[in-house]
C-alpha cells in the first residue's frame, strides 16, 4: 500500500509530521487502475476509489499511531496552476463530514491543524511536502511541469510565509516519485518554455526534461539547501509499482499523503 512514510526517513526522523507515499497495491479497482488508484477524475468507477480511499484512511490510522481513527482525507481538484488552498478552522468547520473533503481548485493545502490528512494525487507530476518545523505549518503540492515551470513551491512558501512567518531556513522538503530526466524526453515547445524560464540548462542533449533539477535551482533561490530536502530516488515511469502517465497514459493515480501531529 505504501512505497515510503515519514518513518524510513532520515530527514523527518522525530519530527511531528506523518507522510505516506501510495503504491499501486493493496485497492480493489480494475484493469486499468488495478488497483489503488485514489483519483476520481480518472473515470475509474467512484465507489471503488471510495473503497481504495477508506482502506487508505485505515491503514494510515493505524501506522501514523493516531489516538483517534482518522476521519477524512482532504483533497483537491488539481489543475496545474500555482493556486493553494489554506485548510484553516473556518474552512474546516464549514465543509460536510465525510470519508474523501474536496477542498476546490488548486495544486497545494497548507494547514496548521493538527489530524488533518492532506492528499495530492499524481502520475508522474512531483509530489512534494513542505513542513515548517518551527512554526509547525504544513503543505502538500502537486507539482508536474506546467507548476514547478509556474513557480508553485516559491508560490506555496510565499503563501506560508505570508499567514504563519514560515521562513526558509526552517522549511524541511521531500520531493516523492515522479517522473525523472531518465524518462522525459520533450518536445519543442517546451523546451522553448524551459529555456525562456531559465530552465535551459536541465534539458539534456537527447531532449530529456530533468525536472528535479529545475526544482532545486528554485528551492536554492528562495534559501532552502539541499541538506533540508529529501528527494526520493524513484522514477515513476521507470517503477511499475507506480501509476505513471508516460507509460500507460489511461491509468490511476497515487498519492501522497501527509498530516501535522500533535505535538
Ligand atoms: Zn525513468
Amino acid at each position: 500500500m505504501f512505497v515510503y512514510q515519514s518513518s524510513e526517513s532520515l530527514t523527518f526522523a522525530n519530527q511531528p509530521v506523518f507522510f505516506a507515499v501510495t503504491d499501486r497495491f493493496g485497492g480493489v479497482s480494475n484493469k486499468p487502475f488495478d488497483t489503488l488508484n485514489l483519483a476520481y477524475h480518472v473515470n475509474d468507477d467512484k465507489t471503488l476509489v471510495d473503497i481504495n480511499r477508506k482502506r487508505v484512511l485505515q491503514e494510515i490510522s493505524l501506522c501514523s499511531q493516531s489516538r483517534s481513527p482518522l476521519a477524512s482525507l482532504y483533497y483537491l481538484t488539481q489543475i496545474h496552476s500555482n493556486r493553494s488552498i489554506v485548510l484553516d478552522q473556518m474552512l474546516a468547520e464549514s465543509l460536510p463530514h465525510a470519508d474523501s473533503i474536496h477542498l476546490g481548485e488548486a495544486d497545494a493545502i497548507i494547514t496548521a491543524l493538527p489530524q488533518r490528512l492532506c492528499m495530492v494525487m499524481v502520475a508522474d507530476c512531483n509530489p512534494i511536502l513542505l513542513y515548517d518545523t518551527f512554526h509547525h505549518i504544513l503543505a502538500v503540492v502537486h507539482a508536474g511541469r506546467l507548476g514547478v515551470f509556474e513557480e508553485i513551491i516559491p508560490h506555496t512558501l510565499e503563501q506560508m510565509s505570508a499567514l504563519y512567518h514560515t521562513q526558509a531556513k526552517d522549511i524541511l522538503m521531500y520531493i516523492g516519485p515522479s517522473i525523472r530526466a531518465c524518462c522525459y524526453e520533450v518536445g519543442e515547445d517546451v523546451k522553448k518554455e524551459a529555456f525562456k524560464k531559465g530552465f535551459g540548462a536541465m534539458i539534456n542533449d537527447t531532449s530529456r526534461l530533468d525536472l528535479i533539477a529545475c526544482l532545486k535551482q528554485q528551492y536554492k533561490q528562495l534559501g532552502v539547501a539541499d541538506a533540508q530536502v529529501e528527494i526520493d530516488p524513484r522514477c515513476s515511469c521507470c517503477s511499475p509499482m507506480l501509476y505513471s502517465y508516460r507509460r500507460e497514459s489511461h491509468t490511476g493515480r497515487f498519492a501522497l499523503i501527509a498530516m501535522l501531529q500533535q505535538h
